[in-house]
């Protein structure tokens, strides 16, 4: 259960507008679509890239939108508000059972002397600060445990808004040689540092948590025709040259050999080879180093097919239309995660956010919170952000938690370990009871 010592956070945080991407939309896989363009720098960049080297892939095409160094969605992106609105800025909730969730997991693990907390894509930062403050008020656990806080994000706008909401703007910029870019001291006392990929952070007991940021990440999209597997791919629209529009590849791709498993039952599928590799990545470091993940998003376990959304001002937008203003998404692959963890390591999950949250006691602390309001404002925004996360038509269902642990925290290592342990294993938070001992 959530202790009853936390209390409200100050900030004042905006209201849901929009959820993120609806289940059902227009395919865009059948090559026929084409859509207007609203210029702009990645438009006019993706122009001349197309007219000089024919079609891009759908993943090259999300990662300019969102990526490009100077023009890319999340490069311009500062702060909240805008297109989307995610749970951590609307409510606390997430923040503090993610907090929990890694406390408890740290005291399984026999309360190692040292912990990394890994956050990529921590957007505003709203989830890292919840999580800094739990670690606050739960200091006495953590008295004797070196905490250190390690953010992965590629957008300099975006660290300067965490910069300024973790440490209070007080940060140093590090020479390139470094693996940091940046690095400051949270309000709460804890080292920070800023890394533009996961490969730079150190190695270490960690635990990785990735919120709303896999389904940023690019994907690829293939449509099963009667000659077999193509590429869905993005050009120009020969009958208005400064507009996209989807093409299938005239034949088999290097990612349709790669991506499509042979069983595969679906006529359209999305595979994000970029969040396999960092499941690789994930799985190698818990393996050798302990620590967990624990990965939040928008997603199905091997099932849908077209999820490809763009936002903007809270309402659904053209992916083709005007990249680079509009946020780009698709819905994460959990199967295919699970499938590349290639069983390095264990995986749990998922499970709807509405159970999640619900194992880690979040009712209870939803009691104390309204208690402890003290303006009926307060109190409508607490049932107003519930509502949002633990609604099944809102996030409750459409949300999900997944993890990834060393295989020696669900099975004893030897087989005597069970004879001669006095207690079982503690059952993961989250995907079964929350015990804090
Ligand atoms: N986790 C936050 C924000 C989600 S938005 C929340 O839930 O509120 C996605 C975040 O990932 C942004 O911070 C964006 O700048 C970052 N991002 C997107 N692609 C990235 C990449 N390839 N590498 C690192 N960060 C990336």
């Amino acid at each position: 259960l959530l202790p009853a010592a936390l209390r409200l956070g100050g900030r004042r945080r905006g209201s849901a507008a929009a959820l993120g991407p609806p289940g059902s939309g227009s395919g865009s896989g059948s090559g026929a679509r084409s859509c207007s363009a609203g210029g702009g720098g990645v438009l006019r960049h993706l122009l001349l890239k197309l007219r000089a080297t024919g079609p891009l892939t759908v993943a090259e095409y999300m990662r300019e939108a969102l990526t490009n160094p100077g023009q890319g969605y999340y490069t311009r992106r500062g702060g909240v508000g805008g297109d989307f609105v995610t749970a951590p800025e609307v409510s606390q909730l997430p923040g503090e059972v993610v907090g929990l969730w890694c406390l408890s997991e740290w005291m399984a693990a026999g309360r190692p002397a040292a912990m990394q907390l890994v956050e990529l894509g921590p957007g505003t930062g709203a989830l890292t600060d919840d999580i800094l403050r739990v670690f606050k008020q739960l200091a006495s656990l953590l008295s004797k445990c070196d905490v250190s806080i390690h953010l992965v994000e590629v957008s300099p706008k975006l660290s300067e808004t965490q910069a300024q909401m973790l440490t209070g703007g007080k940060v140093q910029s590090n020479s390139e040689d470094e693996a940091a870019y940046m690095k400051g001291i949270s309000k709460t006392g804890i080292p920070i540092y800023w890394y533009r990929g996961i490969q730079d952070v150190p190695q270490g007991y960690s635990f990785y948590v990735a919120h709303e940021f896999l389904d940023a990440l690019p994907i690829h999209k293939f449509q099963r025709t009667e000659k077999g597997w193509r590429e869905v791919l993005v050009d120009i629209d020969p009958e208005a040259p400064d507009q996209l529009r989807f093409v299938l590849s005239p034949s088999s791709t290097p990612a349709t050999e790669n991506f499509i498993q042979p069983e595969e039952t679906r006529d359209h599928v999305e595979v994000c080879p970029e969040a396999g590799v960092l499941i690789q990545r994930l799985a190698s470091r818990i393996e050798k180093d302990g620590g967990a993940a624990l990965i939040a998003d928008y997603g199905h376990d091997g099932t849908k097919t077209d999820t490809f959304r763009g936002f903007r001002n809270h309402k659904l937008h053209d992916v083709l239309k005007a990249p680079g203003t509009a946020d780009l998404t698709a819905d994460v692959d959990f199967s295919y995660l699970r499938k590349m963890a290639q069983g390095k390591i264990a995986t749990l999950g998922p499970i709807k956010q509405r159970e999640f949250l619900k194992n880690m006691g979040v009712d209870l602390r939803m009691q104390v919170l309204l208690q402890n309001s003290r303006d009926s404002a307060t109190r409508e925004q607490l049932l107003h952000s519930y509502d949002m996360l633990m609604n099944p038509k809102k996030m409750g269902d459409r949300f999900h938690f997944f993890a990834l642990l060393p295989h020696h925290r669900l099975t004893p290592p030897h087989k005597e370990h069970n004879l001669q342990s006095k207690s079982p294993l503690p059952p993961v938070a989250g995907f079964g009871e929350l015990l804090l001992k």
